[in-house]
């Protein structure tokens, strides 16, 4: 799985070493967005939660995982984007995972600058990077997320790497922290 603030670069990265490995990138946010658009009941409930930048329940994240993960595409593997962002999120994962007879192989995270975050959510412009709610959002993260580099640290599974660089150079790094080559 990817780790790291938003903005940190973590989609970007997870499209291109989700090709690489040739396994599903699955992104919570995505599919959260997805919902959103076609106006599903799920939907209307996250909208706003996104909108502000908030976390939407670990309970609905739980079940929207869990289905995600039970589809055959990711019987191969697969690519967290966006999941876990929270404590219980990661018991929960490890709960699923473990249903399956599976395990997580590493977590990489992107460490990036808060500045430099503020500067490309600028340069994106996606509905929640108005500054607000990205400063929203980073405090969700630091309030929230940050502990789980802990949590994995623990499980001897964190990979910290320089996410503020060139995309490919990035990729380098993760592919590497992988023990891929690039
Ligand atoms: P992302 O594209 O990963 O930055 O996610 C966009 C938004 O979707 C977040 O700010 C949350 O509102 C919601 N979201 C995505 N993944 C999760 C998650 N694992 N837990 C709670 N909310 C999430």
């Amino acid at each position: 799985m990817l780790l790291g603030p938003p903005n940190a670069g973590k989609g970007t990265q997870a499209v291109a070493v989700a090709g690489r490995l040739q396994v599903p990138r699955i992104s919570t946010g995505d599919m959260l967005r997805e919902e959103v658009a076609s106006k599903s009941k799920l939907g209307l409930r996250v909208d706003g939660i996104m909108a502000r930048g908030e976390l939407v329940d670990d309970e609905t994240m739980a079940a929207v995982v869990r289905s995600r993960l039970g589809q055959p595409d990711a019987r191969v593997g697969f690519l967290l984007d966006g999941y876990p962002r929270t404590v219980p999120q990661a018991e929960t994962l490890e709960a699923i995972l473990s249903d399956m007879g599976e395990s997580l192989d590493a977590v990489v995270l992107l460490e990036v600058p808060d500045d430099e975050l503020v500067r490309r959510a600028l340069l994106r412009g996606r509905a929640d990077d108005r500054e607000d709610v990205l400063r929203e959002r980073l405090r969700v993260y630091h309030d929230k997320t940050k502990p789980l580099e802990g949590y994995f640290s623990k499980r001897g599974l964190l990979q910290a790497i320089d996410g503020n660089r060139e995309i490919g150079q990035v990729t380098e790094q993760v592919l590497k922290a992988l023990g891929l080559a690039a």
